[in-house]
């Protein structure tokens, strides 16, 4: 299964991929999560990224393109992958596109997580990360058992820095003007498939199954 997730900040791109992960056995790419790893490293790249994702824009795609590439020509991803949070705009779709092609691998599905806009500052605002696992929660929608535990692991749960009401804005400004455009782009490409993220974190899995069917 070759899967990409499209969708706003706080769409629950991340929470529907974990679920994916498990029910599909696929490699979860999160570009955002892979920026968030070198940050915590402290390599040159995350210095790099750090400055961009503090003011919520987008990584420069020279940054970001190659970084993925690489990643899908390890060996894990010959069966299949879902990249989360990449490509975000079209030079990126184009870029991916050309490894595709070039690599003779073709994509079964763009799961494009549809929220409204009014909806989303609240989610990111709210949201709680594992910084040791990678679990994501909800102060409200979806609370941990323990308040600031992960209930995976047991690591304290954290806040991203770019998770504040000012920054979410600007990304959603990003999403509009920068991503949504890819929604058209594989539209036309006859590969998407529109899920309502405004349900249920289950309902939404259930839907982004029958999709994947
Ligand atoms: P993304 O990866 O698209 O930015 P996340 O999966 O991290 O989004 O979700 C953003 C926040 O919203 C998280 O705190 C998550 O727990 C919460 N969330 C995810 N899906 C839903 C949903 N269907 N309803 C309510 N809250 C949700
Ligand atoms: P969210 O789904 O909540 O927007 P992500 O974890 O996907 O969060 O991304 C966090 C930040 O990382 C983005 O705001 C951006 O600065 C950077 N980033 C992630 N993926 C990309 C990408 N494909 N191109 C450029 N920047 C990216
Ligand atoms: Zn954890």
């Amino acid at each position: 299964m070759r899967i990409i997730l499209l969708g706003p900040p706080g769409a629950g791109k991340g929470t529907q991929a974990a679920n994916i992960v498990e029910e599909y056995n696929v490699p979860h790419i999160s570009t955002g999560d892979i920026f968030r790893k070198n940050i915590k490293e402290g390599t040159e790249l995350g210095k790099k990224a750090q400055e961009y994702m503090n003011e919520g824009k987008l990584v420069p795609d020279e940054l970001t393109c190659g970084l993925v590439a690489s990643r899908l020509s390890e060996d894990d991803c010959k069966n299949g992958f879902m990249l989360d949070g990449f490509p975000r705009n079209t030079f990126q779709a184009e870029y991916l596109d050309r490894y595709l092609t070039e690599n003779n691998i073709g994509l079964d599905k763009v799961i494009n997580i549809e929220v409204d806009s009014n909806l989303l500052v609240e989610r990111a605002c709210g949201r709680r990360i594992c910084k040791n696992c990678g679990a994501t929660f909800h102060v409200k929608f979806n609370p941990s058992k323990v308040e600031d535990v992960c209930d995976v692991c047991g690591h304290n749960l954290t806040q991203r820095p770019d998770d504040n009401e000012e920054t979410v804005s600007h990304r959603i400004n990003v999403y509009l003007s920068e991503t949504k455009p890819l929604v058209d782009y594989y539209t036309k490409k006859g590969v998407i498939a529109n899920i309502d993220g405004d349900q249920d974190i289950n309902k939404v899995f259930e839907d982004i199954k029958a999709a994947l069917a």
